[in-house]
């Protein structure tokens, strides 16, 4: 191993809706946007996966906390 790990980027993602939410963990406010995200989506299948699998085919949903 050469030790250059890649940074992997995790997203939030509703099947039903096609619609996902990038995962930042050491950022508050985004605890936030997926604590909505999750509302949104109650009932659905929602899974957490690599956002390299959802980036292009889901839409990205953008919660803006300044609207709390
Ligand atoms: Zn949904």
């Amino acid at each position: 191993m050469s030790g250059t790990n890649k940074v992997m980027i995790m997203a939030r993602a509703c099947i039903k809706c096609r619609e996902y939410v990038i995962v930042e963990p050491n950022n508050p406010k985004n605890q936030i946007s997926i604590k909505q995200f999750e509302e949104n989506h109650r009932g659905h299948n929602l899974v957490t996966l690599d956002l390299d699998e959802v980036r292009n085919q889901y839409i990205e949903f953008e919660f803006d906390v300044r609207d709390l």
